[in-house]
């Protein structure tokens, strides 16, 4: 099955008792059993629930998956990875990181013995000094946010593999539209669904994809044993959005390309970073595993001065001033203040993430009102 038939049918099956075609909202706590122990394959709506089954089975086929393990929000999905982790060991991230993940490494996880080093990981080479006996994982995060540097998972899967160490993708930003990383060879697939997934900013909600069967369980444990377990409704939501995944990525990459040359050509921006630039650092690796660049582009201005930044920044009316992307609608934010706000100044300071970066999530809007919105936003400059 092509991935625009998977959005629709993958795991997704009329209702055996009443034929509807949708995927029912089963709003059940617990299930009946005939005797003690013999059910029908649900006995409490932490452990499993059928609506949740059906999201997990179609997300595991989008990215060429085995199996599929819902969280109540990306974090939550990330917590559950990090629980494979044991007091000693160690985790090499990419450096340029969505603030919450950063967050949870070093206020939460490091307390409990685990260490955390964040690499620049666009050459790739450049991991191999910084791994030890104790490494157990390598985070990465690509498209990284916001400064939308790539990192070339393939290669990265095969050093790590020969140190028996863990890959993990935090695919969020590309979407199983554009990028697929079990197929270039990591072990876990992490995805905050509230994003494109999900699609229409009315939900949080956090995915795991893997092949192996004892990552599976171990990972199936976790869940059921701290219970960050997403609601049914929730699970519908999400199983609705997936059915426009490909059409309203592939529609918000073609805007985004439109709108980073326009920018690219503004007298009054600095620069733009966006994979599909040519002179982009990593245009290559982006080509090699993605799809399509993403709809995510971030620019400073030419002057590089926050209060014009502030003037940009409140200065659209179509592109709404929010934390959070890829929604239908646009978004315009500021990583400094807002996204990236929990990390140390010094540190965002050295991936470039300046006090003046805007970063913007393109939505399918038409692309000439969101032009002209940049352009009257950026007139005021
Ligand atoms: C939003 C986001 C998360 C966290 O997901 P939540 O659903 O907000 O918990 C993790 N990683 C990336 C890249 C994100 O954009």
């Amino acid at each position: 099955m092509k991935f625009g038939t998977k959005v629709i049918h993958a795991g997704v099956e009329p209702d055996p008792s009443t034929g509807a075609i949708m995927t029912p909202i089963y709003q059940t706590s617990t299930y009946v059993q005939d005797e003690p122990g013999v059910h029908k394959g649900y006995e409490y709506a932490r452990t499993q629930n059928p609506t949740r089954t059906v999201l997990e089975t179609n997300l595991a086929a989008l990215e060429n998956g085995k199996h599929g393990i819902c969280f109540a929000s990306g974090l939550a999905a990330m917590d559950a990875i990090l629980k494979l982790l044991v007091p000693g060991d160690k985790v090499i991230s990419t450096n340029d990181l969505y603030g919450g993940s950063y967050r949870l490494m070093t206020k939460v996880f490091a307390k409990y013995g685990i260490d955390f080093s964040f690499i620049d990981m666009s050459d790739v080479e450049g991991i191999r000094s910084h791994i030890s006996e104790e490494t157990k994982m390598i985070w990465i995060e690509t498209p990284t946010n916001p400064m939308l540097n790539v990192v070339d998972i393939e290669e990265v899967a095969k050093i790590a593999k020969s140190h028996n160490i863990l890959v993990v993708v935090d695919n969020t930003f590309a979407s199983p539209y554009l990028q697929n990383p079990l197929d270039l060879g990591a072990d876990i697939v992490i995805h905050s669904a509230t994003k494109y997934i999900g699609g229409h900013s009315d939900v949080i909600h956090g995915a795991i994809i893997v092949n192996d069967e004892d990552l599976r369980s171990q990972l199936k444990f976790i869940q059921n044993a701290v219970g960050a377990i997403p609601g049914p409704q929730d699970c519908f939501l999400i199983l609705r959005g997936i059915k426009t995944l490909h059409i309203r990525v592939q529609r918000a990459c073609e805007n985004a390309e439109i709108i980073a040359l326009y920018l690219k050509n503004h007298s009054k921006v600095g620069k733009v970073y966006w994979p599909g630039f040519e002179d982009h650092p990593n245009h290559q690796v982006a080509k090699k595993q993605m799809k399509m660049f993403g709809a995510m582009v971030s620019f400073d201005l030419q002057d590089n001065s926050v209060g014009n930044a502030m003037k940009v920044l409140s200065g659209t009316k179509l592109f709404a001033l929010a934390e959070s992307l890829g929604g239908v609608e646009s978004l315009i934010g500021h990583p400094a203040s807002m996204t990236h706000a929990s990390i140390p100044k010094e540190e965002r300071l050295k991936v470039g993430l300046t006090d003046s970066l805007i970063r913007l999530s393109i939505g399918i809007e038409d692309v000439d009102d969101l032009i002209e919105d940049l352009d009257k936003a950026l007139n005021l400059i």
